[in-house]
């Protein structure tokens, strides 16, 4: 419980706290504990899930290419394993979908494997997941994951809050499971290939800038699952993970929509660019309000991308604090 949070905090709430955690405990029924009011819905709601305060996950959400590793992730291995010029494949993708009015990750998916059947070689899912393990991560992002959930828990001492890493990638989920940091993600959404439905492989799921919204509203809604639908309206109460817990890191090229979602519904946005390297995209993301900060893609503990991550984690946590603050308060109340 919120022992720490309380005591630095005002004595009143925290006294309020501790009374209104006791009749639920006791009773194990808070609905008989207190007569009904005409509150009604919002409040019966709200009282029938949980007997504690349980929105403290934390999500951190990420962009892959660009974000966590420098270059597009097809470039460190399949397009060199087939001999293609990685300038040219791009530059010939995007031709062809403007030429066809194809969308763009569609066309560059089939591509590849166009481009590999001319070359004569055969690449299948266990080649590309092979291939995850020359993918180039920028600097320190391997201990970052553990880093910043030491660096959450220290803040939040015992309060019970759950740091999660969530990938939201255009690139291919068969490489990103090659990768060494693929255990540390709760969940990852990315495109996909079909391997067997086709004569090519062909694009199962393809996750374009603007979809990759749906999945920011997955991990608010707590719907992860695709077979569940996301579309259906649900009461912020019932959200597990809400926006204001949320940090969404991008370089900008497929970011501006997710980081569009997360500033107006409360959430957090990082623009990241390569160390050392060009920073205009994200002068001009912060300047137009898109994101809370920008730093060099450099991931290692003390950098100015950490320390400003902290800086969000803190306000997060403080967030947190004051909400289940406010909810003890109300459901005693009730
Ligand atoms: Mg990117």
């Amino acid at each position: 419980m919120a022992k720490t949070a309380s005591s630095k905090t005002s004595r009143k709430p925290a006294r309020s706290k501790r009374a209104a955690s006791k009749p639920s405990q006791r009773s194990g029924n808070r609905a008989k504990s207190k007569p009904k009011t005409k509150k009604s819905s919002a409040s019966r709601r709200a009282a029938s899930p949980a007997t504690s305060y349980d929105k403290k996950i934390i999500a951190l959400v990420y962009d892959f290419d660009g974000t966590l590793s420098p270059k597009p992730m097809q470039e460190y291995a399949f397009l060199p394993k087939i001999g293609v010029d990685a300038r040219a494949f791009w530059a010939e993708a995007n031709r062809i979908s403007k030429q066809e009015g194809a969308d763009v990750l569609i066309t560059y998916m089939h591509l590849m494997y166009q481009k590999a059947k001319a070359a004569g070689v055969r690449i299948d899912r266990d080649d590309l997941v092979a291939q995850g393990a020359d993918v180039e991560l920028y600097p320190g992002v391997e201990d970052w994951f553990q880093q910043i959930e030491e660096y959450a828990h220290s803040v939040a001492g015992d309060h019970g809050v759950t740091l999660r890493h969530y990938l939201i990638s255009s690139g291919l989920s068969e490489i990103i499971e090659g990768t060494t940091i693929y255990s540390k993600f709760h969940n990852i959404f990315a495109s996909e290939y079909w391997f067997d439905a086709y004569a090519l492989p062909y694009p199962k799921r393809v996750i374009t800038d603007t979809g990759k919204t749906q999945y920011l509203f997955r991990i608010n809604k707590g719907l992860e699952d695709h077979a569940q639908s996301i579309n259906e309206h649900m009461d912020e109460a019932l959200r597990p993970v809400p926006f204001a817990n949320m940090i969404y890191f991008g370089d900008g090229d497929t970011d501006v929509p997710s980081m569009a979602v997360m500033r107006k519904n409360g959430g957090h946005a990082i623009a990241v660019h390569p160390p050392g390297g060009a920073q205009a995209k994200c002068i001009n993301l912060f300047e137009a309000g898109r994101v809370d900060f920008f730093a060099g893609a450099d991931y290692r503990r003390g950098s100015d991308l950490f320390q400003r991550t902290c800086l969000l984690i803190d306000r997060i946590v403080a967030d947190i604090r004051v909400r289940e603050e406010t909810w003890h308060m109300a459901s005693y109340l009730k």
